[in-house]
């Protein structure tokens, strides 16, 4: 037998994850509630050894060094902030100079001897796929964080689970099927997605077994529900659903399952983050597993409290590829440490307000489509249908907004300075308004041909420098 070989029993003590990273349902007794002295004390010691590990990659190593910082400068959480911040472009970059998996992994193939491993792959739709390493020990707490995620959303011990995610490159539907099996004892049906078992069959198997969750996008589980109807059967009653970890519109599967759907937060190079809990005042960041900053997206420096900005990322988790200050340019807000109603003290984040990509600086304000259109769409005798372009204007940059109303067109034009007074008394920037008939921005936004309405389009000549 080669040198150093172990089995999955010798490489991972999983006393020793549910001791350091506890389960449900014991987490929401216990690390749950720890007060706020103890989240911290935790959150450095952790931060600290990570810190130590990933210094020995060259990917940090690198980047530290030409910023002046180092492991040992982490003598408080506030030091944090010191180390330099890395987006999916430095991944990139990584890759091209390192191929195939860049040098900001922490383990390589050979590794697996020791450690039982896997490859997920993220982000195949433009360049190549971007690759992170998972140790044993990675996917057995990760296992445990989305346990916690799928516990607080519903799911129990013993329950019969659909899990209808696509089984491929992608961490997705292997997260599910981990944190199923090792921490919640349910007993799993690995449909695969419409295309391995008909959505006919979904709902067959679904009433069935009694499933109390179909696992997988919210729009998919609402196809389900529209083929249940379709068949004869009331989803709220006929299925047995009883817990929707399902990410999607939250009303719109309230609505077709009569239930209470919470939102959650988390994404493939380090699967679960947060998720809200029913006073929904926020989603409650695992702490004991993560430190979540916001910051400019743009230039990187932490923001206030409460501001809206890019999710920053470090994980405190992982043997296998460090992520330490990953801007993983998702738009989000922090709220102040405060006790919970549900009598947690873990810190609060925002839901998912869109993507830092489409933020445009003007005047040194950082704008989203999606906060124009919000702000817009206010002002009474405007419909929820907009259109926002990024121009360039001489030798600045500018946004205007197009919004729709169903007003005479005799009044557009005072509804367009009410839009444009409003936009610049909450945003603090001028930005130009036009006001249009219903449909006359379908050809934009494409409402009718894509899955998503498209908000936003950039025709700035040169589009401000270090964005892609
Ligand atoms: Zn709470």
């Amino acid at each position: 037998m080669a040198q150093g070989f172990r089995r999955p029993h010798q490489a991972v003590d999983m006393d020793e994850v549910a001791r350091l990273y506890q389960p449900p349902p014991e987490y929401f007794e216990g690390a749950y509630h720890d007060g706020p002295e103890t989240i911290e004390r935790r959150q450095l010691v952790r931060l600290r050894e990570k810190a130590r590990r990933a210094q020995r990659v060259p990917f940090f190593a690198e980047r530290w060094a030409a910023a002046g910082v180092g492991a040992d400068d982490l003598r408080s959480l506030d030091d944090l902030a010191r180390f330099p911040t890395y987006t999916v472009d430095d991944i990139r970059r990584s890759i091209e100079t390192h191929p195939p998996y860049g040098n900001y992994q922490g383990v390589t193939p050979a590794d697996a001897l020791r450690e039982p491993m896997r490859v997920f792959m993220s982000g195949g739709t433009t360049g190549a796929s971007r690759p992170t390493f998972y140790t044993m020990w990675d996917r057995e707490v990760g296992a445990v964080l989305t346990a916690r995620a799928l516990y607080s959303q519903g799911i129990r011990p013993g329950d019969v689970v659909l899990n209808s995610w696509a089984y491929g490159l992608h961490n997705g539907a292997h997260c599910f099927d981990e944190a199923l099996l090792h921490w919640l004892n349910c007993v799993i049906l690995t449909t695969g997605t419409g295309n391995v078992t008909s959505t006919e069959k979904q709902v067959a198997l679904a009433i069935e077994y009694g499933a109390t969750a179909i696992l997988t996008t919210g729009d998919y589980l609402l196809r389900i529900a529209d083929a249940a109807r379709s068949l004869g059967y009331d989803p709220a009653v006929d299925l047995k659903i009883r817990a929707l970890p399902n990410i999607g519109d939250v009303d719109a599967l309230r609505d077709a399952f009569g239930l209470e759907a919470l939102r959650s937060y988390g994404f493939h190079e380090v699967q679960w983050v947060a998720t809200e809990c029913e006073a929904r005042q926020g989603l409650h960041i695992y702490e004991d597993a993560f430190v979540v900053q916001i910051v400019d997206p743009e230039t990187g420096e932490l923001l206030p409290d409460g501001e809206l900005g890019a999710i920053c990322i470090t994980e405190l988790y992982k043997t296998g590829s460090p992520q330490f200050r990953y801007n993983i340019m998702d738009l989000s807000a922090l709220y102040p440490r405060e006790r919970c109603e549900c009598g947690s003290w873990l810190r609060r984040m925002a839901p998912f307000a869109g993507r830092a990509d489409n933020m445009v600086k003007l005047r040194g304000v950082n704008v989203w489509p999606e906060g124009l259109g919000e702000i817009a769409s206010s002002v009474p005798g405007t419909l929820p249908d907009y259109f926002v372009r990024a121009v360039r204007d001489g030798n600045r940059d500018e946004m205007t907004i197009a919004v729709t109303s169903d007003r005479p067109a005799a009044e557009w034009d005072d509804l367009r300075m009410q839009i444009e007074r409003q936009l610049h008394h909450q945003l603090g920037v001028k930005i130009s308004a036009t006001v249009v008939a219903p449909g006359a921005l379908d050809a934009d936004t494409e409402i009718h041909t894509s899955p998503k309405p498209k908000r936003f389009r950039d025709e700035r000549a040169h589009p401000h420098p270090g964005r892609a």
